[in-house]
């Protein structure tokens, strides 16, 4: 769309997760590849597009079509060698991490008990056959929702499905059947979320010898390990809780999806998070991609848990925002914005304090020789959070001034 873009990456290479992994399902295209093939794709582009890795987004100043960005590259942010940049829209789209399961979950801290990545990881780098502590792996044992759908009880409970880790893992253990075929997986679940296209990946893993047995979540699987080796005890549910125990050469823990560590981030853009504590978009379904700061859109596993594809057709829509916003080149204003009246405004800052959109400034009033409050109407949102606190009552929202109001309530009166 011959927009100029400056693409931030606090690693010291762009490609995230998708860069770490081999072949990717539904296209079997190798994420490694697939992120090649774009940087190769953006050095045709020359200039358009600058990447600055191993940088941060460190302050945002102005509004919608108007920023102001900070960016600080190497080190901390005090030695850091900062740039500033004039860009239209922001677009955050910083993924997320993978949950830590806690010392003794599901027997976590046990040898060979160890997450869905580091087994990927694993996966990718076998070369003809699976090996852990130089020994063949016979058995693999995969514990699913570690870390999602907790109890609200827990603390910092993650509530929501991961949705992707169910896909990962039979995607994964098909890989597994593949590269050794004499490997024996158990698959021990609360429920199987293989929705759409990846329901014949289950299916698939099923006749490549998988074995699924149900668990209650009030009665997870115990894991643990007499005399050296790994012992996992469920109840199925499917065979009328009958307690399986089954030895294990690796537990492998299904850990969902959670929201990075980015409050400097957070801080510095002032978008807001959702219940689950990733970046929250004003409507999931009619603008799941704009958030309530007008200009800064939210992209990918940033705002929830997705898959590469979803994340994929996310990140289009919010680059479709951004580009719509950018080449349209002006925007339509609410007009139902605040105001000041100067003769009664004698600064105090409170409505500065009290607005959630900084939309309020000091300003000088050369005429009456004094600092006034002055908004910014591109800024405000005319909610109207300003102007109880004002002890002049010098600020007030158009169409809601206090004598409207006054009036209305006198109107409603009378006809009483
Ligand atoms: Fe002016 Fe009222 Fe704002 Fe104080 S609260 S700065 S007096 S408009
Ligand atoms: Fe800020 Fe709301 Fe007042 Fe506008 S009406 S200046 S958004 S507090």
């Amino acid at each position: 769309m011959g927009i100029y873009v400056y693409l931030i990456e606090q690693e010291e290479k762009v490609g995230g997760w998708a860069s770490k992994f081999s072949v990717m399902y539904p296209h079997d295209k190798s994420g490694k590849e697939l992120v090649s093939e774009l940087l190769a794709e953006i050095a045709k582009r020359g200039s358009k597009i600058t990447i600055f890795t191993n940088a941060k987004l460190l302050k945002k100043a102005g509004y919608l079509g108007n920023f102001e960005i900070t960016i600080g590259i190497g080190g901390n942010a005090d030695k850091a060698e900062t740039i500033n940049l004039e860009v239209g829209a922001v677009i955050v789209a910083t993924g997320f991490d993978t949950y830590k399961p806690k010392q003794g979950e599901f027997g976590y801290g046990l040898k060979g008990v160890i997450t869905l990545p580091e087994f990927k990881e694993m996966v990718e780098a076998s070369n003809g056959k699976i090996e852990y502590d130089g020994k063949q792996v016979k058995s693999v044992t995969y514990i699913y929702c570690v870390g999602s759908r907790q109890k609200a009880d827990v603390e910092n409970a993650n509530t929501y499905c991961s949705r992707y880790c169910c896909n990962a893992t039979i995607h994964t253990s098909t890989l597994v059947s593949k590269i050794d075929p004499t490997i024996h997986q158990f698959h021990l679940y609360r429920d199987i979320r293989t929705y759409g296209k990846y329901e014949t990946l289950y299916e698939e893993t099923q006749k490549l010898g998988s074995l699924f047995l149900k668990f209650d979540e009030d009665e997870p699987p115990v894991v643990d390990s007499p005399n050296g080796n790994l012992r996992v005890r469920v109840k199925d549910l499917l065979t009328d809780r009958e307690e399986i125990e089954i030895s294990s050469d690796l537990v492998v823990l299904v850990t969902g999806m959670v929201p990075r560590e980015n409050s400097s981030l957070t801080n510095a853009l002032k978008i807001p998070l959702g219940r689950d504590r990733f970046y929250n978009e004003i409507h999931p379904k009619l603008r799941p991609v704009e958030t309530v700061i007008d200009g800064v859109y939210i992209a990918g596993a940033a705002q929830g848990p997705k898959n590469s594809s979803e994340s994929v057709a996310s990140a289009l829509a919010a680059a479709s925002k951004a580009a719509g916003l950018v080449m349209k080149g002006y925007t339509e204003l609410q007009p139902l914005v605040a105001y000041v009246d100067p003769d009664k405004c004698e600064w105090c800052g409170l409505c500065s304090e009290a607005c959630p959109y900084e939309a309020i400034e000091k300003s000088t009033d050369e005429q009456r020789g004094k600092e006034i409050a002055t908004v910014a109407g591109i800024l405000c949102k005319g909610c109207g959070g300003c102007v109880p606190v004002c002890p002049t009552d010098a600020i007030q929202v158009k169409g809601y001034e206090d004598q409207t109001i006054m009036d209305a309530i006198d109107a409603l009166l009378e006809e009483a």
